[in-house]
């Protein structure tokens, strides 16, 4: 006679306790638990690709367990990867099933991240069951994606329950947080979804759109109600499993599978299955289904995790399997679809009169993607509205009065952005500076600098690329991601754009000025000093400047910061007064 020790689903802190190992621990790969821990801090900081090369290692030196290829299975899916990392969940979930008592701890991870990829595919209703599965007994990551699948499924009753039951367990869960400013009108609504922003910035290696999308509320696909179903299992000694229908209508029966075979049906309360004597060592599905006239009313679903002699002993110490465990689940929170959260919140904004934070939305949502739904039409059309469109012809200079706009371009730089500060407020000269998006990204704290000693922050495009060979909806999805940059970091919004090399034409000119950019060129380019003395140049350069040019200096390995402090001088001599663009335009 077999003696088996029974786990309910979820019950993942207890595992450590029922699951004493039969064997002393033998621990294999000493890298191994580390490796997967940093891995998880990566997968944590948003950094999905190091985060894959890091599991990848630590699979390279453990094969057999599970945790390194859920790893793998959260990187993939945190880079949009969804038909990789639903592989991957699954082999975790196989390795899992075969392995030690402690190994067996990590298949709910496996089932849950499989059932995110799910959800990301499309495949709610199937989705849906497992999460509903794994969520009642303190599985709480399942319960944030639980609700996104009940609100896609148009209930938005279960999708209000679980997703305040998430909040309840993790404050701080953006998805969750999504979902109930999705269920909730008005400004408040609003601020619910600006919280969850917050809380998933993104960062430039993960794809934006590797979350779950925001359900769409108006689309009930009337699946099964999984949250009206409730399966209790009594295994020891009984083996059991009463199931209870918590919907109005009345069920006609109801069945229940074990292990995806037919193991009864029942047609009146208390609706109570016979389950196997001995089903083995291993993690065993449950699926039921309630049924009324012809249709299936609900589905629901548990897992059983039944522990038996002769399986193979854990490998590696117990406390630090677990906190690898821990780690890995931590990483693993679902977080939701960042373009669909601020598409939503730019129509959330619109509908109470909000039009310029709804700008700001859209403007988002197209540095992210330009082909996004309608964004950019309602983006333009914003534009147009609220006054903000732009030059179609191009600057070079300013009107002829005695003074001058510096221009720096290619920053920010350490150390050269640094030394042109520092030589411009020796001089008491305020100038713009044309930043590429992303340099910016990478320093933000030059932007700050630049912004506090009070010169103006223009757009210099994102890649530096040749804006003629791009679309319309490119030119300006290089200049909205770096003013998204710009905006976070000191709160201002660029007016200008200078395109790199100078390359335009009347088509990227259009782009801009449809957001609010006017074309900047220049009268002068520290360029005609290339190759001669400093003094030489300098004379060449001054030649150059009339009143009202627009300078085009940069922070780059050039010339300029050789002649610049003669420049200042010079000017200064001659009775030129410095400003920025926004100035000598007088705004
Ligand atoms: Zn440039």
């Amino acid at each position: 006679m077999r003696r088996c020790t029974v786990l309910i689903v979820g019950a993942l802190a207890a595992a450590a306790v029922l699951h004493a190992p039969l064997l002393a621990a033998t621990p294999v790969k000493a890298g191994y638990l580390p490796r997967v821990r940093q891995a998880c801090d990566l997968l944590r900081r948003d950094l999905p690709h190091q985060a894959d090369d890091e599991f990848i290692g630590a699979n390279f030196q453990d094969y057999a367990e599970p945790l390194g290829w859920i790893g793998i299975g959260a990187a993939k899916l945190a880079q949009g990867q969804v038909d990789v990392a639903i592989e991957r969940f699954a082999q975790a979930a196989a390795l899992a099933a075969k392995g030690s008592a402690q190994a067996r701890a990590a298949e709910l991870l496996a089932r849950l991240g499989r059932a995110v990829c799910l959800l990301q595919r499309g495949e709610v209703t199937k989705g849906r069951v497992e999460l509903a599965a794994l969520s009642p007994a303190g599985f709480s990551a399942a319960l944030a994606p639980l609700a996104w699948a009940d609100l896609e499924s148009g209930d938005r009753s279960a999708a209000q329950a679980h997703a305040m039951q998430a909040l309840g367990e993790r404050p701080n869960d953006a998805l969750a947080l999504s979902i109930a400013a999705r269920l909730t009108p008005g400004a408040e609504g609003v601020r619910l979804m600006r919280r969850a922003i917050e809380l998933c910035p993104g960062s430039p290696y993960a794809a934006p759109s590797s979350g779950l999308a925001l359900p769409n509320t108006e689309r009930a696909t009337g699946a099964p109600d999984v949250s009206l179903v409730r399966v209790d299992i009594k295994y020891d000694p009984d083996r059991r499993a009463t199931v209870t229908w918590l919907g109005q209508e009345q069920p006609k029966y109801i069945t229940l599978t074990f292990d995806g075979r037919e193991a009864g049906l029942s047609n009146t309360p208390p609706h109570e299955f016979g389950l196997p004597r001995d089903p083995g060592p291993g993690t065993h599905g449950i699926a039921v289904e309630v049924w009324g006239d012809g249709v299936v009313l609900g589905r629901g679903g548990a897992f059983l995790q039944v522990q038996g002699p002769g399986e193979p002993p854990n490998r590696y110490d117990g406390a630090e399997y677990a906190a690898a465990l821990e780690d890995l689940r931590s990483a693993m929170t679902a977080a939701p679809n960042r373009v669909h959260l601020h598409y939503w919140l730019a129509g959330a904004c619109a509908a109470i009169g909000q039009r310029q934070n709804a700008l700001q939305s859209y403007e988002r949502v197209v540095a992210m993607d330009p082909a996004f739904a309608d964004a950019r039409q309602r983006m333009v059309a914003l534009c147009s509205a609220l006054g903000r469109k732009g030059s179609t012809r191009p600057v070079s200079a300013t009107p002829a009065s005695k003074r001058v706009c510096l221009t720096f371009d290619d920053g920010p730089s350490p150390i050269l952005t640094e030394r042109v500060l520092d030589l411009l407020r020796a001089a008491k000269v305020r100038a713009t500076f044309f930043v590429v998006g992303t340099q910016a990204r990478a320093h933000p704290d030059l932007l700050r600098a630049i912004a506090a000693a009070g010169h103006e922050l223009a757009n210099h495009t994102y890649s530096h690329d040749d804006m003629i060979l791009k679309t319309p909806a490119e030119v300006q999805q290089e200049l909205l991601e770096t003013q998204v940059v710009v905006e976070d970091a000191t709160g201002r919004r660029p007016r200008w754009f200078r395109p790199p090399g100078g390359r335009h034409t009347a088509a990227v000119r259009a782009a801009a000025a449809a957001i609010g950019y006017t074309t900047v060129l220049w009268s002068a380019n520290v360029s005609v000093c290339a190759g001669l003395p400093t003094q030489r140049g300098l004379r060449r350069l001054l030649d150059e400047i009339k009143p009202g040019a627009i300078v085009l200096l940069h922070n780059g390995p050039d010339e300029t910061l050789d002649v610049l402090p003669g420049l200042l001088a010079a000017l200064k001599n001659r009775g030129y007064t410095f400003c920025t663009l926004s100035e000598a335009a007088g705004r």
